[in-house]
């Protein structure tokens, strides 16, 4: 079966956060079910300057009148056939894909995303006749347009299934209504049953409307956003849609994540040996500044620093955890409080706490393979990755009871010990007392290090690779086409 996906980002090529892992991992993931996939991707300076054997498969003009090259070939680094939306003005800018160097969201992000589903719509439609998708698989608001466009386009009565997947529903892509004049698409598109959100243009919407199926990533989130709690607005949507929604679980790229093969850690190991994880931690302790202690329970944060990911707890925790012999190393970016509070930790504690403000994949790589958990604190998660790589490097995942961290982690209480399933721990109020509780539990369980050894090793032998959630992708496509 044929495949199109479409997505703004793709590991390791472009990647601000999970969206980029899961795009990168799903193709060959599916193509290993049988599937046949071909991807859709802007054309930012990182997949432009990857793209081999390109060719121009149509010169085209978007609905707004600008003339757009799609270019098609190989992404050498992934080995995948893509096309690709050449259009440097819209697309070669300095600054995150969504925003420019002041954090700002790019004036024009709705012409500039809105041409990806509109692209996508136009290949489902037979743009390129030597591959006719059977199923257009859309990601996140950016490639939401994609349903709206094929509800409109000329593919209507033809057997092109849309899925459109929603990796965060907290980012909805919503602009002006004046903005709604330049996409191309009926009147009648904007109203309650269409694009409108409160008088605004919601591409979240337009996703979660007109596409034949949704998804998202976790099972517990696919209920959470039906909820008045966690819908961002949409829950009344998405129950009308309960039907057509499904939560199919995100897994990790094991050839990406696999502390057995992993040229980003300075020592490899695996659960039968895990000899190097040790050395990891004296390393990076090294590195640090951190005290040189083997028994420090070591806890990393990799991660967005927004409000979605709870690390305010984190900071009302800390001396606690400083207190009881507890270390933590910190690498991410995002609002400005959250980095300047964490760095002031750092400065006032540089033997147990260290704080990199950036994105750096190779050291989120050394922070699993070194420490002894993962914390990940967040309000609300959709999948959450950080703890899937954290249980595959032997760093237990600590979280709070939601989304996807309530799918993969099962808490290290007695009953779960002795069951033979706790993976980590999980805190159920999203309160500081919660999360120091859950701590206390951590520290105790480190404590008895044969049973902590363990619960690590059950960890690590988990499969967490994307066969099952591949299988359950291709279930539904093929369930969408007959
Ligand atoms: P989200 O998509 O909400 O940011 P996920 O847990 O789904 O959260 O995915 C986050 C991904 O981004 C993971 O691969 C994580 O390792 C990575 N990541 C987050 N922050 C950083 C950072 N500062 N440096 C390197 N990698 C990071």
């Amino acid at each position: 079966m044929k495949v199109l996906q479409v997505s703004a980002e793709i590991f390791p090529l472009l990647k601000t956060g999970g969206l980029a892992d899961i795009a990168g991992a799903l193709p060959a993931a599916l193509n290993a079910a049988g599937c046949e996939v071909r991807v859709l991707l802007p054309g930012f300076a990182p997949i432009m300057g990857d793209l081999q054997s390109d060719s121009v498969l149509a010169e085209l003009t978007a609905p707004w009148g600008e003339r757009v090259l799609l270019r098609q070939g190989l992404l050498r680094t992934l080995g995948i056939r893509a096309y690709v939306i050449d259009v440097p003005h819209l697309y070669a800018r300095p600054g995150t894909p969504y925003e420019d160097e002041q954090r700002q969201p790019h004036h024009d992000n709705h012409l500039r995303f809105a041409l990806l589903g509109w692209v996508a719509a136009q290949l489902a439609c037979g743009l390129d006749d030597q591959w006719q998708p059977a199923v257009v698989h859309s990601h996140d608001w950016h490639a939401a347009l994609t349903s709206a466009y094929l509800a409109f386009g000329p593919a209507r009565g033809r057997r092109v299934a849309s899925v459109y997947t929603v990796h965060n529903l907290a980012y909805q892509g919503v602009f002006a209504p004046i903005h709604f004049y330049d996409l191309g698409l009926p009147s009648h598109a904007f109203s309650v049953n269409g694009v409108e959100f409160h008088g605004q243009m919601s591409f979240m919407k337009a996703g979660l409307y007109y596409a034949d199926h949704i998804t998202t990533v976790s099972p517990t989130y696919a209920h959470e956003i039906q909820t008045p709690a966690q819908g961002c607005g949409l829950d009344g949507l998405l129950r009308a849609r309960a039907n057509d929604l499904t939560g199919i679980l995100n897994a990790v790229d094991t050839t990406v994540w696999s502390p057995a093969i992993d040229a980003a850690i300075p020592h490899t190991f695996d659960a039968n040996n895990p000899a190097g994880k040790a050395r990891c931690k004296a390393a990076l302790q090294q590195t640090l500044g951190l005290a040189q202690q083997a028994d420090a329970p070591l806890f990393g944060v990799v991660s967005r620093l927004t409000e979605q990911k709870g690390l305010h707890l984190v900071l009302a925790v800390l001396d606690a955890l400083i207190e009881r012999g507890g270390q933590l190393v910190v690498l991410g970016t995002g609002d400005a409080a959250l980095e300047s509070a964490f760095k002031a930790r750092a400065a006032a504690n540089p033997h147990a706490v260290s704080v990199r403000i950036g994105y750096d994949e190779g050291y989120a790589h050394q922070i699993f393979g070194a420490s002894d958990v993962t914390l990940v604190p967040s309000r609300f998660e959709p999948c959450g990755l950080t703890q899937m790589y954290g249980l595959k490097y032997g760093s237990l995942p600590l979280v709070h009871r939601v989304g996807g961290l309530a799918d993969t982690v099962v808490d290290s209480a007695l009953e779960h010990l002795a069951d033979g399933t706790a993976n980590g721990f999980v805190f159920n109020d999203f309160t500081m007392q919660s999360l120091e509780r859950a701590i206390s539990r951590a520290l105790a369980l480190y404590a008895r290090t044969d049973e902590w050894q363990a619960v690590r090793r059950r960890g690590m032998l988990q499969p967490l690779g994307w066969d099952k959630a591949a299988a359950q992708y291709v279930a539904l496509y093929r369930h969408l086409v007959t």
